[in-house]
């Protein structure tokens, strides 16, 4: 086929590479975005949509003002020897701007995270809130029929495919059954959906990560960018040290793309890549068992891509993916889908439990610490998998991973062995394959602790970030904390999962790939989980992925426009 000239080459369709693709664009360089699956937005269209840019501009008119120093001080604490102080600057300066960028000249708006916490709230610098945004509602209907390239949700986790809105919008479908201003906003939603339904065969309202993809497109579109689907990179064109495209293959056959300011790799990292995660993940021994809830098609591409025109790549660090449990739910091809726990864990009246019966941690902290103190309690040689346990009150409450809240109906999971069910704690136990005495007395001893709301073991409910996920309205003084007395008793297993990866790319301030003597590689830039993330293996915050995924795109497209990012730095 006859090659393509362009300026710039984003090879991938997420948050990483289309942040790249409008900045690009807006700045006057001809664009094309190709993605490798038949629909746009990767797992950024999964998403929460939250992005952790700490003195961004909404908190700032709010009044949350903090100096730099105290969002570096908490990075510099909690990355400890990972701390890359170049590149975190980078990220933290110029994170503002992008936000104004965005806000300001393309169709992105966001809505603010001045309330919540960081995840550790006992590290120097910890913030309670004003650290990060998200993207706001997004009306699909300004996508025309563009929207059918777009990646629909993950369908559990929406309501009849109808996106939930975190925060707010989610507390009154969580309260719609006792609170009747929470019902009448329900109401309106559901109607409003059911129109979008018959009108338009789908749901209109895009919200969260779905949002900020359907946003994302937009702009791209106003700006001129072209968009292929179905168009994998498979190998990077690179001639005198210079990367200046790549190959595509396409519906129609191979085609060579020459960009004249070079190409960012934007992959979304390895989460599928099963001999990178057997390497770098050391619970999955034979690279399977690690169940990621990234979109299949991250196979680990912009790496290897990446490696071939000797790019260095980082995985030391202290976990080479963004942690999550995640619950295997079956499909009636008999594929299963990768369910993330991400809402429920922290609400009173759950714990988690090991095949023993035993509680192994804090089950209301952040999914990656959850996650990782399952893979610690794990003996060596043995699976990971847990156990979420909770009564009756509290799935009809809160719903149990793909399990919703009351009136939706819990025969159909329970009949395709997705939940488990016991009359009593013992037959819950019979019925998961867990040490039935230990379950009985480990409830025992957490229905005490509920009492006092005191959690002695772990200190559930203990930081900012475990009461804000609780429940404010419990009755009892723990607001992550409850008693499980109501029969029938249910549990979901939950395994090794993620959310992204960390691991990867080697870059520099600039998002220029670094090669394994640590010069940049001319042409070549990562962005999103391609890049090796600038948290080097932790997480200290919500929105840590998509945060430094939107911002070093926006930095890497200046770099390729021959500009320096604006910065805030005041
Ligand atoms: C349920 C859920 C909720 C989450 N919520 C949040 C949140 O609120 N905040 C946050 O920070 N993070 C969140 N995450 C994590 C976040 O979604 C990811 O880290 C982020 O989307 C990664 O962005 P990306 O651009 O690197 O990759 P993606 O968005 O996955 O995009 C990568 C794209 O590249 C394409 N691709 C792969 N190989 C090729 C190739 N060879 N050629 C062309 N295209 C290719 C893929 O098909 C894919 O479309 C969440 C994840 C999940 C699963």
């Amino acid at each position: 086929m006859t090659p393509i000239h362009t300026d710039l080459l984003i090879i991938g369709s997420g948050a990483g590479g289309l942040s790249a693709a409008v900045t690009a664009a807006h700045l006057g360089l001809k664009v094309l975005v190709t993605e490798k699956d038949a629909c746009l937005g990767g797992t950024s269209a999964w998403s929460g949509g939250w992005m952790w840019i700490p003195r961004n501009p909404l908190a700032r008119e709010a009044g949350i003002q903090e100096p730099l120093d105290e969002p570096l001080g908490y990075l510099r604490h909690e990355l400890g020897e990972q701390f890359d102080e170049a590149r975190v600057r980078a990220f933290l300066e110029t994170g503002p701007a992008m936000v104004d960028f965005f806000r300001h000249h393309t169709a992105l708006q966001f809505v603010d995270g001045n309330a919540i916490p960081d995840f550790h709230g006992n590290t120097p610098h910890a913030g309670t809130g004003g650290r990060s945004v998200c993207a706001a509602p997004f009306d699909g209907r300004r996508l025309g029929a563009h929207i059918w390239r777009l990646r629909p949700p993950l369908a559990p986790t929406t309501l009849w495919g109808m996106g939930i809105a975190s925060g707010a919008e989610l507390r009154h479908f969580l309260n719609a059954t006792r609170n009747p201003r929470s019902l009448a906003y329900v109401s309106r939603r559901v109607l409003a959906h059911g129109r979008d339904v018959l009108l338009h065969r789908r749901g209109m309202r895009l919200v969260n990560g779905n949002g900020l993809v359907a946003a994302l497109l937009r702009s791209a579109l106003d700006l001129g960018v072209e968009l292929r689907t179905v168009s994998p990179a498979r190998q990077l064109l690179h001639n005198a040290g210079k990367v200046s495209g790549a190959v595509l293959d396409t519906p129609q056959g191979p085609v060579e793309v020459h960009a004249r300011c070079g190409v960012v790799l934007a992959c979304g990292g390895f989460p599928f890549d099963a001999a990178r995660k057997q390497a770098w993940l050391p619970h999955a021994p034979t690279g399977q068992e690690h169940w990621s809830a990234a979109v299949p098609t991250n196979t680990g591409d912009g790496l290897r891509m990446g490696e071939a025109v000797g790019a260095g790549l980082h995985h030391q660090m202290p976990q080479a993916a963004a942690l999550a449990p995640v619950s295997l739910l079956p499909r009636p091809d008999g594929s299963q889908i990768h369910f993330p726990h991400l809402i429920e864990r922290a609400k009173p009246g759950l714990i988690a439990v090991t095949r023993q019966g035993q509680r192994f941690t804090n089950e209301a902290d952040s999914y990656h610490d959850f996650m990782a103190g399952l893979i610690a309690a794990t003996p060596p040689g043995q699976p990971v998998e847990g156990w979420l346990v909770c009564d009756h009150a509290f799935i009809r409450r809160y719903g149990l991973g793909a399990a919703k809240p009351f009136p939706m109906p819990l025969g159909p999971l329970l009949a395709n062995g997705y939940l488990r069910r016991g009359d009593t704690l013992g037959a819950l136990a019979a019925a998961c394959d867990i040490n039935a005495a230990g379950l009985e007395r480990t409830v025992t001893r957490y229905n005490q602790q509920a009492a006092e709301g005191r959690d002695p073991d772990f200190h559930k409910g203990e930081t900012p970030y475990n009461r804000i996920q609780g429940e404010a309205s419990a009755p009892g003084p723990n607001p992550c904390m409850g008693p499980i007395v109501q029969a029938p008793f249910y549990a979901v297993r939950i395994v090794a999962g993620s959310l992204g990866t960390f691991a990867g790319l080697r870059t520099n301030a600039r998002a220029q790939v670094l090669d394994t003597d640590g010069q940049p590689i001319a042409g070549l830039y990562a962005s999103g989980n391609d890049m090796a993330s600038v948290m080097g293996g932790r997480y200290p915050s919500g929105g840590i992925t998509l945060g430094p995924a939107m911002t070093f795109g926006f930095i890497a497209a200046h770099h390729t426009a021959g500009q320096d990012a604006p910065r805030f730095t005041d």
